[in-house]
Order: structure tokens, then sequence, then C-alpha cells
């Protein structure tokens, strides 16, 4: 593909010797250590262009980073460039059209809190110093989505600066193919310089959490299943097995001990939510710790920002599931169990909802019809020994396996292509393959979870 003449580069560039370099190179997982050759953090779609005119006529790879959560470490290159998008974090809100124009380098956080001053929100990550930009074009699964969808059936159009250094407004109607690509696809067709995503009304949300005892996880499995069975999509429910820390919401003689929870939250009718919850802080007895109440939806948003850290070592397990059998919960509760970091944890997120009400064929994410995913997270100590967690993480991951129909790809470590290709059903990859072809026939956007070009 013939490279364009890009405008010149007008952001900035580190090197090794500039200062700031080691701050620029840092990604959420603290266990990635990676030293580019640059970084060039851009302030425009033309920067981009540049950047990557810069990585051709050096043959450097290239990394993207939006968020710089890939837990990976995708969105940094040792000896490489990294497109670092981190300065273009602008939220722009239209409350009369219900859409936002979103920078890539903006966090949930930030978009979250700009959407609310209208009353407006869409489906986002439930940490909320994630990158809008990695988290939608691999999906998006958060509170909002058995309401509203993933993420990414909420982006209506991007800008995308390609490979050869084109700079492309995609909509529905300009390139459908590419931006069912987009929706899904990962980071493997260009570099995204904003998006525009659809905004729904969201008030502040009944829901929170409550924790029984570590010893009675088998019995808060069954109920968070049980429930979500029976659900209305305006019910989010996820099951939480973790460490209880020493805050002051647990009680001195809890703190350290293991806990078995559910997360829920209401988007339907406040009259219905005490009748919706009430199963859940009743069913099995009066629960340790009882923190449903009514939260701000920023507040929702980050309710759980402490238990995964800036920088904390991490490796994650992840799959979508079509059921959650009885001997699957006694199988993960076991091996749950046995994890030796407090930060390590096992979650459980009910699907369905409107994420199932789309098509498989209709996005790249295809994986429509899985009912719970699971998210596995082994953390270790900047002194302790990535092994014994991750190995945990993956004996806990192989509980569930045998009912797994897919796996997400935005919770995949650098496992393989076998396990990208289990991201996507073989009609979607051959799509896939297809569009790679003839947006990034090189595959300069390799370094990622990768689709290589159909040949
Ligand atoms: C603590 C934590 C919590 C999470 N919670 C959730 C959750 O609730 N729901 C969920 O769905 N996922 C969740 N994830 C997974 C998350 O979706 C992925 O890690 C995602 O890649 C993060 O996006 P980012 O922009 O922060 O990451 P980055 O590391 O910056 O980017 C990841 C990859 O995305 C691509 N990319 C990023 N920006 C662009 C761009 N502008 N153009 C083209 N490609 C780009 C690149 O390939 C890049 O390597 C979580 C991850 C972590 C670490």
């Amino acid at each position: 593909m013939a490279a364009l003449a890009p405008a010149p580069f007008a952001g900035t560039l580190l090197t090794p010797d500039s200062p700031g370099y080691d701050d620029a190179r840092r990604v959420y997982n603290g266990s990635i250590d990676r030293r580019p050759a640059f970084i060039a953090r851009c302030g425009s779609a033309d920067d981009v262009a540049a950047a990557l005119a810069l990585a051709r006529r050096h043959d450097l790879a290239v990394a993207v980073r939006g968020g710089g959560h890939s837990i990976p470490g995708w969105s940094v290159v040792d000896g490489g460039l990294v497109v670092d998008l981190t300065a273009m974090r602008e939220v722009r809100v239209d409350p009369g059209t219900r859409t936002a124009v979103v920078g890539p380098g903006a966090t949930w956080a930030e978009f979250d809190a700009a959407a609310q001053q209208h009353g407006l929100a869409t489906p986002g990550g439930e940490i909320s110093h994630t990158g809008v930009a990695g988290l939608t074009l691999g999906g998006g699964i958060g509170w909002l989505s058995r309401m509203h969808g993933l993420a990414c059936d909420n982006l209506l159009a991007a800008e995308l600066v390609t490979a050869a250094g084109e700079i492309r407004w995609v909509d529905d109607r300009t390139d459908p193919e590419l931006m069912w690509g987009l929706r899904g696809g990962g980071g493997n067709f260009g570099v995204v310089t904003s998006f525009t995503f659809a905004l729904h009304p969201v008030g502040p949300v009944p829901g929170g959490v409550v924790f029984h005892r570590g010893e009675r996880a088998a019995e808060v499995l069954r109920l968070y299943r049980d429930l979500g069975a029976a659900a209305p999509r305006q019910l989010s429910l996820v099951a939480v097995q973790a460490t209880a820390p020493p805050a002051p919401f647990v009680p001195e003689e809890l703190r350290g001990r293991s806990l078995a929870g559910i997360s829920a939250a209401w988007f339907g009718d406040a009259a219905d939510a005490e009748r919706m919850l009430s199963p859940i802080r009743s069913a099995l007895g009066r629960p340790e710790i009882d923190m449903l109440g009514v939260l701000p939806y920023c507040a929702l948003q980050q309710s759980v920002d402490t238990s995964a850290p800036w920088g904390m070592r991490s490796h994650l397990k992840s799959d979508f599931l079509d059921e959650l059998d009885d001997a699957a919960i006694d199988a993960l509760v076991a091996t749950a169990a046995q994890r030796r970091h407090p930060m390590s944890h096992v979650l459980v997120r009910r699907l369905g909802g409107a994420i199932a009400d789309v098509g498989p064929a209709r996005t790249a994410f295809a994986h429509r019809s899985a009912t719970h995913m699971t998210t596995i997270v082994g953390v270790w100590d900047a002194a302790g020994e990535p092994g014994p967690e991750s190995a945990w993480a993956r004996r806990t991951w192989a509980a569930t396996r045998r009912l797994a129909c897919g796996t997400y790809v935005n919770h995949l470590e650098d496992e393989g292509g076998g396990r990208v290709r289990e991201a996507y059903p073989s009609t979607t990859w051959a799509r896939l393959a297809a569009l790679k072809a003839r947006l990034d026939p090189e595959n300069v956007f390799r370094h990622n979870q990768n689709v290589p070009p159909a040949r």
C-alpha cells in the first residue's frame, strides 16, 4: 500500500534520554517493563499519520496506546515506536442528539463525568481508569451492557488513521465493513483518533454489593446464577470471590478473610428496586457486609477501582460460558479458595439482555449468546514471583473450561494466535482477515491481539 506524505509531527517525541520517558513508557500492568525507541505523544490525527511515517521510515514495530490497560502490555513495545494518544482526551457531549465525541486517550472516568453532567451514559468498563479506546474496540462489557449493549454497540462513528497514513471518517454509510470490524475486532485496522458514541439517560443507580463469608461461596454463586437466570435486563449482576481488605467498611474480624459476594446494579424503575435487590440482601440470611444503596452512576463506575490500582502486577484468565452448572460452581469455588495474594480475585458476570439482542454477524464481537463471563485475576508483589499466582489463575480458569463457548479478546494475555481465534467464530475470523488485508496488508498493527491479513 502506498504511504501518504504526512503533515509534520507537531506532538512530543520522547526518546530514552528525554525527561518523562520512564513515566511515559509505564502501563497499567506493573509487570510490564519495556523500552521503546520513540514515544510519539500525538495531539491530532495528523500527528498520528506523521508518527506512523516515522516508524515506517525506520522500520520500527508500532504499539498503539490509549488508556494503557492492555494486561499483556500491547500498548508499549521494546525498541519500537509507541503511538501515544494520552494527550487526546477531550470529551464533547451533545445532549440534544444524545451523542458524545471522545478522544482516544480518554478514560471512562472522564467520559462518564462529562456525560453524567447531562444525566447520560453509555456502557463502559467497571474500572474507571481504563481507556475508552481499547475497551471499545474489543467489545466493552460493563454494568450497563445488559440494558444498552456493549460499548462497541453504541459506537456510531470513528475517525481512523490507516497504516498508510490516510485519515478517514468511518460510519455505517461510508464503510460498513470497517465499522463492523471496529466493533470488536480490536486495534487491527488503524489508529482511531476519535470515537462517536450514542448516549442513554442514566440516573442514580440502586445497587452495590453484599458479602458473606468465603466458606459460603458455593451458595452465593448458586444464588447469583439463579437470580441472573430469571432477571430482567435492567438488573446487572456479578459474583465476587475476594479477600476482605483492611478498609473501614469491613468489620475488624473479617479483614484478610475470604469473602463471597454479589454486586448488583438496577437500571429499571426506581419503584421496583427494593423488590429486585432484596433477594440479594436476604436470600442467604443476613450478609456479613451489606453495601446496597443508591449510588450516583459515576460512583458505581468507580466503586471497585481500589481492587485494581495502577501498577498492580497481574495475570488475567477469562472465558465466556454457555452455562454455570453445580459441578462448575463447586470446582470454581475449590480452586478460587487456593489463592494466596490478598488482591487476587474471581468474578463471574451475568451477560445476556441487550448483548444478546444483536445477531452474531452484526459486529466483530460475536459471542452474543454466552450467559456468563469469568474473570480470574492473579496478583503478585514487586518482590514476589509471578509463577505461583499465575498458575493459580490458570487452574481456576480450567475449572469452568468445559463450559466455555469462546473468549473475550480484551481479556486475553499474550496466549498465542490460537487463543485469539477463540475470540471469534470462524466466519467472523475470515471476515476480519479479509478486512485486515484491505486496511493493513503489511500487518503494521501486529503488536496486539493480532488478526493476520488474509493471503
Ligand atoms: C483493571 C482493568 C479493568 C478492566 N475492566 C474491563 C471491563 O470492565 N470491561 C471490559 O470490557 N474490559 C475490561 N478490561 C479489559 C480492557 O477492555 C482492555 O484491557 C483494553 O484493551 C483496555 O483499553 P486501553 O485503551 O486502556 O488499553 P491500551 O493498552 O492503551 O490499548 C490496548 C490495545 O487496544 C488497541 N488500541 C488502543 N487504543 C487504540 C486506538 N485509539 N486505535 C486503535 N487501536 C487502539 C491497541 O491494539 C492496544 O494495544 C479491564 C482491564 C483492566 C486492566
